[in-house]
Order: C-alpha cells, then sequence, then structure tokens
C-alpha cells in the first residue's frame, strides 16, 4: 500500500510497470512529417512527429525553451524497439542496465547475491529449458481451478499457499496511516484488467487500446490450453462483465490523485470488523490460512470492492469466478514461460503502449532480475561499484537543500508563525536517503540452484510471502529501504517523511562529478528540491513529521495553500496538450507544485553565489526533461500520470521565474511570457 502515496520524480507508470517485463517502451506509428498536431499554448514535442514537422531549430527559446533546447537531440532520436519513450531518464537507466550487466555476466564473481542474480538471469535466458516445459507450469493452475465443482472447492483454493493460483484480494504486512511505526495487515482489491476502474464506466482510447491487446493475446495464449479461438474470445467477454461489476467498487486513478485520497482509504479496524464486511467472500478463512490471522489492526482500503465481490461470491457465479481465474492466471504468466507465449507477450506490451519490435532479452532480463530480486541486485551492484563518494555528494547536496528551505518556509508570509513553526519542525526530522542504504534485508535462506525459470520465480514468490508474514505486527526497520535503488527515479515519502535519492539516476544530465554548478543545480538539485517540498504539499501536509496522518496546519493557512493550489489547476485547465486533449490540472497540482518549489530553491541558492550564468542553469534544466514518447504513452501520461508533461514541466516551471525573463529577455508577446501578476507558485 505504501507505494500509493509515495511521490516519485517521474512517472510512476503503475499501469505501465505490469508491462515493463513484458516488452519496454516504442517507436510512433506516425509518420515523419505529418502535419503538426497544435496544442496550446505550446506544441507538445514530447511527440516526435510534433518536432519532426518543424524544419529549423528554432532561433531563440523565447516561444519555446524546452523545444529551443531540446531540438537537434529530439530531431535526430528514434525511440528503440520494444521501448515506448526515449528521455534524459533512459540514457541514465541505459548507464545503469550496462554496468549491471556487467555485474550478471561476470564468471568470476563470488558470494550469494552474484549467485542469486546470476542464477535467475540466466534461468530466464535459457529458452531450450523454457521451451521444452513450454505452458506446463501453469497448465496445472488452470487445471486446479477447473477440478473445482462448487464454492467450497473455490474456497479451499484461495486458502492453499501452495496452489499459486490468483486471489480476489490483495493483502499483506504494511504501513498504516495512524501509526507509522507498526506493520499491520493491509487488504486491498486486487488490479483490473483495464488498471483504471473508471475504464469500465466510460470508457477511453486507452481502455480500448488494451481490450484490443488483451483480446489479441488471449486469442493466442488460450489455445495453448485446449480452448477454441471462439472460447477464448468469450472468456474473455465474461471476464470483463465480471470486472465491470467489481470496478464499481474500486476507486478510479483520477480519485487516487485527488487530496481527500488519503482520508478516504484510511479505514482502519479490527480483523473482525473486516471480516464482517463480507458474507459470503471467505476473507477470514483466507486471511488465517495465510498466517495473517494474528493481525491486531488492518486497514481495508476499499469496503465498497468487498461488498461488491460478496455479491457475485454465489454458487450461481462459480463459472464465472472460475474463468475469470483462468483468464488472469494465462495472461498474467504469459511473459515468464517459453518462447513463443514470451513473444505474445511483447506483441500485447507492443499494442498497449504503441511500441514496436522487442527489446533484446537480455535488457528484458535485466529488468526482471532488478524487480524479483531488488535487494541481491543492488548489493552485488554496489559490491562492484563504489558509491561511497557519491553517496557523501548527494547527502550533502541534501543538507544543504534541507537548509535553505529553513529560510524559505520563514519567508512565506501568507502562513501563519504556527504553521511555519511546524513546517520547520517536519523539515528538521526529514531522514535523507542517499544511494544506498546501511543495512540491507538478509536473503541467505533463498536458493535458486537446479530450478528451472518458472520454478525459480515461484521460489521467490513464496520466499517474499514469507518475509511480509514475518513483519506483521512488528516494528518497522528504517534503515531497511523498500525501494529498488537502481531506478532511474527519487522520491519523497510521506510515511516515514523520508527524500530517497537514488543511484539509479545518479548519471547523464542529473549528476556527473564533472558538473558545473549551474548544471549540478539544474539536474540532481533541482529534484532533491522537488523531493523536499512534498513534505508540504496538499497530501504531505496531512502527514506529520513523525509520518502519521495528522494534519498540522491551521484551517485558515491550509485553506490558503489550497487558493494558491487552485489559481495553479486553473492555469494548467487552460492548455490543451494534443488532439484537443485537455491538461487535467487537478491531477498533476502536487507535482506542479514540487517542479516550481524545487526549482525556486535552486534559484535562491545560485542567487547567493557569484557569476552566475543563468542561461546556462535554465537550458540544463530543460535537458533534464528531454523526451519522446509514443502517442500511445503520452496519452497515458496526460490521462494517468500524476506528473505534467514533460515540455510543460519545463516551460511552465521556469516561466515563473523573474531569473529567467531576464536571461532570455523574455517580452511581453513572447511565447514563453507570463505577466509577473498571473504567477501560480505555490511557494
Ligand atoms: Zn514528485
Amino acid at each position: 500500500m505504501k507505494s500509493k502515496f509515495i511521490h516519485t520524480w517521474k512517472q510512476a507508470a503503475a499501469l505501465l510497470l505490469a508491462l515493463m517485463l513484458l516488452s519496454a517502451p516504442a517507436a510512433s506509428a506516425y509518420a515523419d512529417g505529418e502535419a503538426l498536431d497544435d496544442g496550446s499554448p505550446w506544441v507538445d514535442y514530447d511527440l516526435r512527429e510534433n518536432v519532426q514537422a518543424v524544419a529549423e531549430r528554432p532561433e531563440s527559446p523565447n516561444d519555446d525553451l524546452y523545444l529551443y533546447v531540446n531540438y537537434d537531440w529530439a530531431k535526430g532520436t528514434e525511440i528503440r524497439p520494444g521501448y515506448r519513450s526515449e528521455s534524459s531518464f533512459t540514457i541514465v537507466s541505459d548507464e545503469i542496465r550496462e554496468m549491471s550487466q556487467a555485474v550478471l555476466t561476470d564468471d568470476s564473481l563470488e558470494g550469494d547475491d552474484a549467485a542469486l542474480v546470476q542464477g535467475l538471469y540466466k534461468a530466464f535466458l535459457d529458452w531450450d529449458a523454457r521451451n521444452a516445459l513450454g505452458v506446463e507450469p501453469v497448465q496445472k493452475i488452470v487445471d486446479e481451478i477447473n477440478a473445482v465443482s462448487d464454492l467450497e472447492g473455490l474456497t479451499a483454493l484461495f486458502c492453499d499457499k501452495d496452489a499459486h493460483a490468483g486471489q480476489y484480494v490483495s493483502f499483506g504486512s504494511s504501513t498504516g496511516f495512524n501509526d507509522p511505526e507498526t506493520y499491520l495487515l493491509s487488504i486491498d482489491p486486487m488490479g483490473l484488467l483495464l488498471g483504471d476502474s473508471a475504464e469500465y464506466a466510460e470508457r477511453t482510447e486507452m481502455g480500448d487500446r488494451f481490450e484490443a491487446a488483451y483480446r489479441e493475446a488471449a486469442a493466442k495464449m488460450l489455445p495453448k490450453f485446449g480452448y477454441t479461438e471462439e472460447e477464448a474470445s468469450e472468456m474473455l467477454d465474461r471476464a470483463f462483465a465480471l470486472e465491470t461489476e467489481l470496478a464499481g467498487g474500486i476507486m478510479s486513478s483520477a480519485e487516487s490523485m485527488s487530496p481527500d485520497y488519503i482520508q478516504k482509504i484510511n479505514n482502519e479496524m479490527n480483523p473482525e470488523e473486516a471480516y464482517a464486511l463480507c458474507e459470503r467472500f471467505p476473507l477470514a478463512a483466507i486471511i488465517e490460512a495465510w498466517g495473517y490471522g494474528a493481525a491486531e489492526r488492518c486497514v481495508v482500503s476499499q469496503p465498497a470492492y468487498l461488498e461488491k465481490l460478496d455479491a457475485v461470491y454465489t454458487p450461481e457465479r462459480l463459472e464465472d469466478l472460475k474463468n475469470y481465474l483462468i483468464v488472469c492466471d494465462i495472461l498474467d504468466n504469459m511473459s515468464v514461460l517459453d518462447r513463443d507465449s514470451y513473444e505474445i507477450s511483447v506483441d500485447f506490451g507492443n499494442a498497449a503502449n504503441g511500441s514496436t519490435g522487442s527489446t533484446p532479452d537480455e535488457e528484458v532480463a535485466f529488468q526482471l532480475v532488478r524487480s524479483a530480486l531488488m535487494t541481491p541486485m543492488n548489493r552485488a551492484f554496489f559490491a562492484r561499484y563504489d558509491a561511497t563518494k557519491m553517496k557523501e555528494d548527494i547527502t550533502r547536496i541534501c543538507q544543504e537543500t534541507v537548509d535553505y528551505y529553513r529560510t524559505m518556509l520563514a519567508e512565506e508570509d501568507w502562513l501563519s508563525p504556527e504553521t511555519r513553526e511546524k513546517a520547520v519542525e517536519k523539515l528538521d526530522a526529514i531522514t535523507i536517503n542517499a544511494v544506498y542504504p546501511e543495512k540491507w534485508r538478509d536473503y541467505s535462506a533463498l536458493t535458486l540452484e537446479g530450478l528451472s525459470f518458472f520454478e525459480a520465480m515461484t521460489a521467490i514468490g513464496d520466499f517474499n510471502t514469507a518475509y511480509n508474514l514475518s513483519l506483521l505486527n512488528t516494528k518497522i526497520d528504517h534503515e531497511l529501504w523498500q525501494f529498488d535503488t537502481l531506478q532511474t527515479n527519487a522520491s519523497y515519502n510521506p510515511q516515514d517523511n523520508s527524500i530517497n535519492i537514488f543511484r539509479g539516476i545518479l548519471g547523464g544530465a542529473f549528476y556527473r562529478e564533472d558538473m558545473s554548478t549551474e548544471e549540478l543545480y539544474a539536474g540532481i538539485g533541482s529534484v532533491i528540491g522537488h523531493e523536499i517540498s512534498h513534505a508540504f504539499d496538499t497530501n504531505g501536509a496531512q502527514f506529520d513529521a513523525t509520518g502519521a496522518l495528522n494534519n498540522w496546519w491551521t484551517e485558515d493557512d491550509y485553506s490558503a495553500f489550497l487558493g494558491r493550489a487552485q489559481k495553479l489547476i486553473d492555469y494548467y485547465d487552460t492548455m490543451t496538450a494534443f488532439g484537443g486533449y485537455q491538461v487535467q490540472g487537478q491531477n498533476i497540482q502536487t507535482e506542479a507544485i514540487a517542479d516550481m518549489a524545487g526549482l525556486k530553491c535552486m534559484l535562491n541558492l545560485l542567487d547567493q553565489k557569484d557569476d552566475v550564468d543563468y542561461r546556462a542553469f535554465f537550458e540544463a534544466y530543460a535537458k533534464l526533461w528531454a523526451r519522446l514518447n509514443t502517442r500511445e504513452t503520452e496519452y497515458f501520461c496526460l490521462m494517468q500520470d500524476p506528473h505534467p508533461l514533460h515540455y510543460l514541466r519545463t516551460n511552465v516551471t521556469v516561466q515563473q521565474f523573474d531569473q529567467f525573463l531576464e536571461a532570455f529577455d523574455i517580452q511581453e508577446g513572447d511565447g514563453m511570457y507570463l505577466d509577473p501578476a498571473e504567477r501560480v507558485l505555490v511557494w
């Protein structure tokens, strides 16, 4: 549950994340030179066809800084086969991947971590062994589901840890909102095939595309399990029909981006109270069978979902319930079966993301290893690449930024002294997690020797399940990081008041040892400033210095904050991206606020130095956001991502500052001009 509220630096890509292993991101379906797709006030140059339609690099940045800085890169860049985007982020993640692949392929490495990650990497790439097994590992699961003849049998299947069939609820130890120090039991809805529950009430082009991609995959996958193509189509119809009933109880993506979301899902109760939400669905039996019956407290994020689930858990719906499990168990596993199934998963990813072709197997194998064996992969990486100096540097910059925030908060005269004092208290309590942790989770009980790829993945799943169960009711150990530090990202976690700057972002335009001060501040500096500001945004305001859900703002100050945020929302709402699609100010407010606060912080730090080249600073900042997306991915980002589109993250953010207007002599009438009275800075 934790991950839903951690503010990351770039798109979390909730839906796309699931697809990452199937296929990474892509080439556009649109031909070069196609007519410009006009947005307002700027054209969306995250789209390659729009860049291609521009004959020459603009002479000045005065109308569009983003295009001016990134034109040459964008014009000369193709989205690679299997990718859905190229960006300053993928440039750094390529570096990290190449370094990691050197770890994965070096036979001279010793130790448990190297053995684990290399073992899984080799097993993924052992197509002979995978092909010899074919779809048999999933056939076993399908047979178990088919053998169920009544609801009692279905309940028994859900209670059987060794069955490895899917579940209708997701449960496990996680951090609650009221007490940030103790693991409780969380009970959440399962994921939906179309991702966003809103798709089941009102379909968008994204839902249509995903449904079509699933239909294509099902038509190829289900016959491997003895179903005809016609049956496959009917099975998918039934699966979507059941999801449509259940989706009514699941909050939409838009609702999850709303400031009152946390209040809505913070339904803490005793396990007995949770069990009482279901009359027919065997929640209590499943929770107890999996060992979580000893939970002292639990949080049910979406009670309405349990109600919907309860309504369909009847003997009359047994076949629908079984059908859904079969469809999902087959589609969820296609990428970890034989070559043919894997290729179907690649086609699925391409159809869903607008990508074409496929990523090299070795890249996919690395992505899989890092996600399945996060700690061993991270630890093996640092065993080979010393990052002591990097950790010192980043920690120091974080500390400088925190120190500056103290001054910045003191100057916010729209806040009462009372709220300002609380803000500084929270600032002083921020934990800085930079580059790598001092303590790691113990993996010594896991061995993958002699296992097939599918068996290895199952063994890892069982190992993680046992670990998660061991956490229940215990105190949270904050020294253990719960994230992959090789990801090209950074985050703020309101539930432990920490900023997290990962190793995986420290390269390219973000951080190099030989960077100028301007580049450093525009790069990782603005990232750090951005993350800290999340402690004080619409969500962060709801959590106190300890990470407990506890609003520390006075009512007047919070409503003043919301008023300032509304001005920003209204400004973004006036914009269209492409194809007439409007920007959703409400969804991106916290991230847009953070971008501006981060930049303001860095500009103020620069103002204290001599001979600053502000043009270099703003150009370096615009480079940070260089990006090309497939149109499908851009649409996804526009509708589902809490971050503004990259060209807007650049242009809207910089136009708020005098230093920008002065550095480039931006005048009224220029595309980049914003009347100072119309500025939407919250901080
Ligand atoms: Zn953020």
